[in-house]
């Protein structure tokens, strides 16, 4: 597949029923570690895919604005930046339809550390990333606030 952004990629398909059964092995095999793992599988994905950008000469600001067409052609949800307000060291970003949250009952920590890694690369600092709401507890849409 040919893509703008990303340049020519092979994606690995996954459907949302693999997903979910993935996600509750591991809450399964690893208890209260699950969150963690999936956090770290999340981030260190998130800083791969911003250094495939970067190969692609995408960096900063220009790999942010990017996202929400990634997201969504990957299949992750419908992701929109809210709020960006970098003088202030702060992003909010709400993913609709988020295929982690709609297969977890624990919040979207895969996600949540994708957006940590992602932007913690572009950005070349250290970022926080906090899920307020989650489909996975009945919130309408996940929400992210990224703290710089
Ligand atoms: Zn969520």
């Amino acid at each position: 597949m040919n893509h703008s952004a990303l340049g020519r990629v092979r994606y690995v398909m996954l459907d949302d029923y693999s997903i979910r059964f993935m996600l509750a092995a591991m809450r399964k095999t690893f208890g209260a570690w699950s969150a963690s793992l999936r956090f770290y599988l999340g981030s260190f994905l998130g800083a791969g895919l911003a250094e495939r950008l970067e190969l692609n000469g995408l960096r900063g600001i220009s790999a942010l604005m990017r996202l929400e067409e990634i997201y969504e052609e990957m299949g992750w949800g419908k992701m929109k930046v809210v709020r960006f307000d970098p003088m202030k060291g702060i992003i909010v970003l709400v993913l609709k339809d988020s295929l982690e949250g709609m297969a977890t009952n624990d919040g979207c920590h895969i996600t949540r550390g994708h957006l940590a890694g992602f932007v913690s690369y572009v950005l070349n600092t250290r970022v926080s990333v906090e899920e307020v709401a989650c489909v996975s507890r009945g919130d309408g849409r996940c929400e992210f606030v990224i703290r710089i």
